[in-house]
């Protein structure tokens, strides 16, 4: 069995029997060529040695004084030590949006709670970059992917809901929609400032204030948020964050002077939030798991297709809860579409997360690099065909080599499980019903795409797919105006759009 860890894929020669077409031309003889270093510099970031608990509009240190380190995984350095909040920081910043939520922001007009969202997106623009180069040391995804991706959706976010906030009525014709209270939200390290912004924007339009608990491995984008919302003047106890470990977050979630809980992440804790807050009146919603199929159709446009299946499950390290991990092709096609594939592969550049020209950057933790290397290992030992890259790894961090499996059974772990990484799984079919059948033969139900010239073909399998989002010829497309989320084990609930609102009020008859 080939050694698939990372440590042993580093420096790997070139051993393929052709040069992919991107390594330019010569008699035979292939010449890599190298793009130069672009690292984007560090400066614009003022990383502090110790970050407290914002609660209450105040930066305070945890009652008991505890810290954890929050490390750079490109580099294995820390970066800094935060605040460890304790059940008791956590009663006081639910307190503190309680009474900020009765007394200020739940009356105030919808007009007014605009003006802050407002400010709130305008600060995100003005400090894009400090928000694009912090994210990418604190999570390891590569700068472009932060600064055009993350932090432009993260302030479309807040644009678009104070849009709304002061047409409420509007949203909810012959309603009156009244706001549920105070909002409890956990969030994930893969998308740390962008589900910030996806959860905090609806709830503070809407007339909610908020406790957020960050993911431990991600918590610096959050807490420089923290800084947005002093400057914005957000009146204290509007937004409060408080980083902590997983029973911070139970005990968030589980407390009784919370009306919503709002959680994207594994479907394992997704399950133990709902059984939480089960028999309680808490609005909740889930935003989980997937392992979303992407179909390819003879008829698609390949080289577009094959653009679009390396975003899919390439982007953000693979580390999306949408990510087309799974490659239905049809069996027609499938040997041109897998060696155009491994072509472009070739070309991907994985590295320095701070590089302007990384596609590829470092995996979030030590602990999902493990989890990843531990599925890739079954995925090979299960007798599926492995193919990665010659690349050379960086000697420290947490880094995993783009990686395609063919000849994959559906039976096959890597088939069945999410693996939140850089790993994509061919399988094949011959009709469109065969696909629907393998795409839907999963617990999940988050996302697909298809790909193929013909429109009514689209309409057809967008019918039988069951996933919360279906991309047509494109994948990992994200607007702020479209609602997301998932079927099955994927969740429930909406998040964007008019939808997104819609989990953040309660609708009263005139
Ligand atoms: P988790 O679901 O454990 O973490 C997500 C968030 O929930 C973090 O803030 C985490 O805090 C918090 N949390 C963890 N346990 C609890 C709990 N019992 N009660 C309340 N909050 C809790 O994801 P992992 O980081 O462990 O990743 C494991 C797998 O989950 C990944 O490999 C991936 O498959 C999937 N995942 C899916 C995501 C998605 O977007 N749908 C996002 C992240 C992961 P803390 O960080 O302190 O542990």
């Amino acid at each position: 069995m080939p050694d698939v860890t990372s440590e042993s894929t580093k420096l790997r020669p070139w051993t393929g029997d052709r040069a992919p077409a991107s390594w330019g031309l010569g008699d035979g003889q292939a010449i890599p060529w190298e793009y130069a270093p672009a690292p984007e510099s560090r400066e614009i970031v003022r990383l502090k040695e110790r970050y407290g608990l914002f609660i209450d509009g105040r930066e305070v240190q945890a009652s008991d004084g505890a810290v954890f380190p929050t490390v750079n995984p490109a580099t294995e350095d820390k970066l800094a030590d935060v605040a460890r909040a304790t059940p008791a920081d956590v009663d006081r910043a639910i307190r503190a949006a309680g009474r900020a939520q009765k007394r200020r922001w739940g009356s105030l007009p919808g007009r007014e709670r605009a003006k802050y969202l407002f400010r709130i997106a305008r600060l995100l623009q003005e400090r894009s970059r400090e928000f694009a180069v912090l994210e990418t040391m604190d999570s390891g995804k590569p700068i472009k992917e932060s600064r055009d991706v993350d932090v432009p959706l993260a302030a479309a976010h807040f644009w678009y809901y104070a849009g709304w906030a002061d047409k409420l009525e509007y949203a909810f014709p012959g309603r009156v929609a009244r706001p549920l209270g105070v909002a409890a939200q956990v969030i994930p390290w893969n998308f740390p400032l962008l589900m910030l912004s996806w959860k905090i924007a609806p709830a503070l339009a809407a007339g909610n204030t908020v406790v957020l608990k960050p993911a431990s491995t991600t918590p610096l984008s959050a807490l420089l948020f923290a800084d947005v919302c002093r400057q914005a003047d957000l009146p204290p106890g509007v937004v409060n964050i408080v980083p902590g470990p997983a029973q911070i977050g139970m005990h968030l979630v589980s407390s009784p002077s919370v009306q919503k809980v709002a959680f994207t992440g594994s479907t394992e804790v997704g399950k133990l939030i709902h059984k939480a807050t089960a028999g309680t009146d808490k609005a909740i919603t889930l935003e989980l798991g997937g392992k979303a199929a992407n179909i390819v159709f003879e008829d698609a446009a390949l080289d577009q297709a094959v653009e679009g299946i390396v975003n899919g499950i390439y982007f953000n390290q693979g580390e999306v809860c949408c990510a087309g991990s799974r490659l239905l092709a049809q069996e027609s096609i499938v040997e041109p579409l897998v060696e155009k594939l491994k072509d472009r592969l070739a070309t991907m550049r994985v590295g320095d997360p701070l590089d302007k020209n990384t596609d590829v950057g470092a995996i979030n933790s030590r602990q999902q690099l493990e989890k990843i290397t531990e599925l890739v290992e079954a995925g090979v030992a299960e007798g599926a065909d492995i193919y990665q890259p010659p690349c050379d790894l960086p000697d420290r961090g947490w880094f995993f080599r783009p990686t395609l499996f063919t000849n994959v059974a559906q039976s096959h772990r890597i088939a069945k499980e999410e693996i939140f990484g850089p790993v994509l799984s061919v399988l094949t079919f011959r009709t469109p019903d065969e696909a629907i059948e393998k795409a839907n033969n999963t617990p999940y139900g988050l996302s697909a795409g298809v790909w193929t010239e013909k429109g009514s073909r689209i309409l057809a399998m967008v019918r039988r797919l069951k996933a919360g989002v279906v991309w047509a010829n494109t994948f990992n497309r994200f607007d702020p105006t479209s609602p997301f989320g998932g079927y099955k084990e994927s969740g429930f609930g909406r998040e964007g759009g008019m939808h997104g609102l819609h989990a953040y009020v309660r609708l009263e008859d005139r």
